[in-house]
């Protein structure tokens, strides 16, 4: 695996090995690289001919500095992780690499960015459209791979792409989960014991809701899922909602197509985000 710290590195490198017919797959990650992430990494692999990941921090993204400092950066297990899954590049630069000059472009995302995630963390989303347009620009893939488990901004990135006019297309990966059920997060590593069993209340919200689905009201289960979260130990929830997929709006009803419920709780001191299709065609 090739690593590089530096934007015109890795650009010439991957400029010279382009052709017709090699395509280049790009997955974008904060590091402390799990199971989840390998697995965008796997269907890169399956689909692009040269694939390249990179691992970069964005402060832009974090609106509490302490979550920023925080977060853990154990770089050579990533390192010898991207060596197993036979990655072919990794871009490791350090923030002044990526933002030399002050960076006050805003890019308009009718609204996305100041709802659910972006409502908690305002400037959240800002901060990532920046970092991913950027590492597009350097890295110009053709597919770039995102998980479920962030699905508000695997919507945000979609419309930046289409408003830009981006040529790179996007796919979106399933949420790898624990045995029970837990979706896989960077963040988990900082949950106590306790806390990491009653996190598991989000993942049983989202199935029950799930079940209650076919015959339930839309408020119903929403309503339904927030007392159960309410009534978990260790559980302090922000918000459960029930969207549509394609336009991510509040669902009005439960013809519209794809349904989505979006959960987020602290447990502990540790902010959790999970999701779950609803729907079942
Ligand atoms: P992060 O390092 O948290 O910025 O995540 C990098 C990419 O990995 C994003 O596209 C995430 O959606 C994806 N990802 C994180 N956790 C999971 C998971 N449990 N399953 C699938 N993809 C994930």
């Amino acid at each position: 695996m090739e690593i590089f710290r530096t934007r015109a590195e890795v650009h010439n490198y991957l400029n010279e090995l382009r052709s017709p017919g090699r395509t280049v797959g790009f997955v974008p990650t904060m590091g402390a690289l799990h199971q989840g992430h390998l697995s965008l990494i796997e269907a890169a692999k399956n689909k692009t001919s040269i694939v390249v990941c990179s691992i970069f921090v964005n402060p832009t993204q974090f609106n509490d500095k302490s979550d920023l400092e925080n977060y853990p950066r154990p770089i050579e297990d990533d390192i010898r992780k991207l060596r197993e899954v036979s990655c072919d590049v990794l871009f490791l630069p350090e923030v002044d690499e990526m933002y030399r000059s002050s960076d006050n472009w805003h890019i308009e995302l009718d609204g996305l960015d100041i709802i659910l995630e972006g409502e908690i963390r305002p400037g959240h989303y800002q901060g990532v459209t920046q970092i991913v347009k950027k590492l597009f620009d350097i890295v110009n893939p053709d597919y770039a791979f995102f998980g479920q488990k962030d699905f508000q901004q695997f919507m945000i990135i979609s419309l930046m792409v289409k408003k830009l006019q981006m040529s790179v297309k996007l796919v979106r990966c399933p949420i790898v989960r624990e045995k029970d059920g837990l979706a896989m997060s960077s963040r988990n590593v900082y949950l106590s014991e306790a806390d990491r069993q009653n996190a598991l209340a989000l993942y049983k919200a989202l199935t029950r809701a799930k079940t209650g689905f076919k015959d339930k009201s839309i408020a119903q289960v929403r309503e339904e899922a927030l007392d159960f979260l309410a009534a978990s130990p260790g559980i302090e929830p922000e918000y459960f909602e029930i969207f549509n997929a394609e336009t991510f709006q509040p669902a009005a009803s439960k013809q519209e197509g794809t349904i989505i419920a979006l959960v987020a709780a602290r447990v502990g001191s540790i902010r959790i985000i999970d999701n779950m299709i609803l729907t079942t065609k």
